[in-house]
């Protein structure tokens, strides 16, 4: 019996497979059936196969599609709130009131999908959450086709949409069993930080999130504050505590980590634990800088988040990972420190490994999903292309993103959403920033 002809073939003048590292592959054709990659051959044998269409991409690079690690989504409803502000005061005095005032459901769903719409448009294919009504924002997930991680948040005090950490925990398990079966959607445990969530319920968390096998998703060691506060409470540092009470290990995703001694990283590299970058979010909160360039040589699995918008300002994570490159240079003093291909995995199979994915999505390989990025290097800007990893890092932006899909499905076409109306989108965030500006 003849093969089935690919639903789609896609040429592009160059496409980065991220796997295996630091290769460039010119004019070869990735092929599509049924949401997976299929076919990766040069271009003359790629036109062997039928295929029910075939897309010329002349001065596009295809890559796999960016994984935005860590981020709270509906807070994009929160976006240049409060600016230039100390954490503390930035967390204590304006996010959380703000929360307690506006959060509802429809908030959760109006930010939910502004969010998911910037990313998409960034050439994001796959997002962590960690934020209220879980339950709703996974409803928006699940129509716009995107893919994500949806961390339950968990803290010793009431939050919208759950009274204490039980209920948080309860309805948590409730959204676990009912998207158990879902192609893109996973449930992990969000513990907010170690500061806000005591020992018992983090030994709680673990022992679900083994019998689940699900990620544990959680702020550690964002400032030097938060450390000398462990140390002069229980006498260790928050990782240490974190280990003692069992919570690292493969599954374990710590976000942020810009304090990080020996012992810290013994620990990290012992555990397999992931670290979660999100240097925007550390530079403008003044949080401190996460030593990135030490945790890869030491082995460890490093991956890129934009944290929410109302501490970055936006979800871009092509700027972030440029960011990122720019900064572990300066940290590690060293202009060798994550190059632009190292940068490119990071925010796409570092991603993927780091919310369990890695052998689903994160790189171009046949068998996996067709979770892709086009980005356009025709631009006068990024003239000439000499290597267009290095261009794309660091000469380009998110408006060179010109096609988007997830799982095969196209949600980004020549820069229009295919099912999300942006005016609508636009509109909605307009409402509820006049009537949040009106406090
Ligand atoms: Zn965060």
């Amino acid at each position: 019996m003849p093969e089935a002809p690919l639903d789609l073939l896609l040429l592009p003048t160059w496409l980065v497979p991220v796997e295996p590292a630091g290769v460039v592959l010119h004019e070869h054709g990735l092929g599509i059936r049924d949401g997976r990659i299929v076919l990766l051959a040069p271009r003359a044998e790629a036109l062997k196969q039928a295929a029910l269409e075939v897309r010329e991409l002349p001065g596009r690079l295809l890559a796999p599609g960016l994984v935005n690690a860590h981020g709270h989504a509906a807070m994009s409803l929160f976006r240049g709130l409060a600016d230039d502000l100390p954490l503390n005061t930035w967390l204590e005095q304006h996010i959380w009131p703000a929360e307690a005032k506006w959060v509802d459901e429809r908030f959760v769903q109006d930010g939910t999908e502004l969010a998911i719409a910037e990313q998409l448009k960034g050439g994001i294919t796959c997002f962590s959450d960690m934020y209220f009504f879980p339950e709703i924002a996974s409803e928006l997930m699940h129509k716009s086709g995107i893919r994500a991680q949806i961390s339950i948040p968990v803290l010793d005090f009431p939050i919208p949409g759950a009274r204490d950490a039980d209920e948080a925990l309860r309805k948590g398990l409730a959204l676990f069993d009912d998207l158990k079966q879902h192609p893109r959607l996973r449930v992990a445990f969000g513990p907010h930080a170690p500061y806000t969530v005591s020992d018992d319920k983090l030994e709680n968390i673990r022992m679900l999130a083994e019998e689940l096998d699900a990620g544990i998703h959680m702020h550690v060691q964002e400032t030097a504050f938060e450390v000398q506060q462990s140390l002069a409470h229980c006498g260790e540092r928050p990782l240490a505590r974190l280990a003692r009470l069992g919570l690292l290990g493969p599954r374990f995703q710590a976000v942020h980590m810009t304090q990080v001694d020996d012992d810290d990283l013994a620990l990290l590299v012992a555990s397999n634990s992931s670290v979660i970058h999100c240097p925007e979010s550390n530079l403008k909160l003044a949080s401190g800088f996460c030593p990135v360039e030490r945790l890869w040589q030491a082995g460890v699995n490093v991956a890129i988040g934009t944290d929410g918008a109302a501490s970055n300002n936006d979800l871009d994570l092509l700027g972030e990972t440029r960011t990122a490159a720019l900064l572990a240079k300066a940290v590690a003093g060293s202009a060798t420190a994550l190059d632009a291909h190292r940068a490119l995995r990071m925010a796409t199979l570092n991603g993927a490994r780091a919310l369990g994915l890695d052998e689903q999505i994160g790189s171009l390989e046949v068998g996996k999903a067709a979770d892709l990025v086009a980005f356009d290097l025709s631009g006068l800007a990024q003239q000439p292309v000499y290597d267009p990893v290095s261009q794309l890092i660091y000469a380009s932006s998110r408006s060179c993103v010109e096609h988007v899909w997830v799982s095969g499905k196209q949600l980004l076409d020549a820069g229009r959403l295919t099912r999300l109306d942006e005016q609508r989108i636009i509109a909605n965030a307009q409402a509820w920033g006049a009537k949040i500006a009106q406090r």
